[in-house]
């Protein structure tokens, strides 16, 4: 296929770094050939014909970018965190007005502090033209079904804007994959940590008081297409009311939108659309972690529905984001 045959994209799992936050994803690639290391580190802070060719490799017309974790969901101090956050996102602003035909953005937020997290996502939102956040799990263990961030989630409710949940370590190691590296961090650790963060957001009842708040999800959902009926069975009446208005499929179903982020397999997807409708399915590369090329080429060759591919790899993006590809 060459290149003028790709179905346009829009992405929306796409990382880059930046000074100050380098530091913060360090940890993160400790274990990994410094020479791996490297060349992420040299993709990530790249913002010209690399990521630029990759995209177009990919057939990604946009790439929406977002930092790379933890960021300052790892910072101890509050106020760095505010500050530190502030300049991310001006930084990646600046990026974007240079390539505003090929880059969106999604805000980095500090969530030490619920009333200047809101307040940087209306400023990102409004001032920058971002389309959403990026949040990179719990910020120092919190996660974002805490009472505390009440002022956040009304102010996300209110600019109707997508908060996306980006996988993280966990707090500490479960004791199940202890003993078993390859089963930590992007093979299934993060899944199950991740899906949990989601999970609590409607258990917690935050989309009981914030019924039109938007959470992303990466991973094809993070299993939770495949699990909908035994949620509603397990939490239902006959079982243990778990004091939510609405069964727990709810909403999966309307609160949630999900990318194919780093999933190139019509297993999943075809789940996911079952679950949810094709209309909450947007494409992901995750670059430069994974490969946008591969992720691109399984979105233009796999057995679907001609409109069911557009609407994932650019269409629903278009209308939940208010991107132009
Ligand atoms: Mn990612």
């Amino acid at each position: 296929m060459t290149e003028d045959a790709l179905v346009k994209k829009i992405a929306l799992e796409e990382h880059f770094l930046c000074p100050g936050f380098i530091e913060y994803w360090n940890p993160t690639v400790a274990e990994m050939p410094a020479e791996k290391r490297d060349n992420l580190l040299k993709r990530n802070t790249d913002f010209g014909e690399m990521r630029l060719a990759s995209m177009d490799k990919a057939g990604i017309t946009r790439a929406v970018l977002a930092l790379a974790g933890p960021g300052v969901q790892a910072e101890k101090d509050a106020a760095t965190a505010v500050r530190t956050a502030k300049a991310g996102n001006d930084f990646l602003a600046k990026e974007i007005q240079k390539r505003p035909d090929r880059y969106s953005g999604f805000a980095h937020l500090p969530m030490q502090d619920a009333k200047a997290a809101a307040d940087e996502l209306e400023r990102c939102v409004k001032e920058l033209k971002f389309c959403g956040a990026m949040i990179n799990g719990h910020t120092l263990g919190q996660y974002l079904d805490h009472p505390s961030l009440a002022p956040f989630w009304e102010r996300a409710d209110a600019l109707g804007t997508l908060i996306y949940i980006h996988p993280t370590d966990p707090v500490s190691v479960a004791p199940v994959l202890q003993g078993h590296p390859g089963l930590r961090r992007a093979t299934w650790e993060w899944t199950f940590e991740t899906g949990s963060h989601a999970l609590r957001l409607i258990f917690g009842g935050v989309f009981d008081r914030y019924p039109k708040a938007r959470v992303g999800l990466g991973h094809m959902g993070e299993t939770l297409p495949y699990l909908l009926w035994r949620f509603d069975s397990r939490t239902g009446p006959d079982f243990y009311n778990v004091g939510l208005k609405k069964p727990v499929s709810h909403y999966i179903k309307n609160n949630l939108e999900i990318t194919t982020s780093g999933m190139c397999s019509a297993e999943p997807l075809n789940c996911a659309i079952a679950a949810l409708g094709v209309g909450r399915i947007m494409f992901g590369a995750d670059y430069p972690f994974e490969r946008a090329e591969e992720a691109g080429h399984w979105l233009d060759t796999e057995k679907l529905d001609e409109n069911v591919r557009a609407d994932i790899a650019y269409k629903n993006a278009e209308r939940l984001l208010g991107l132009k590809v």
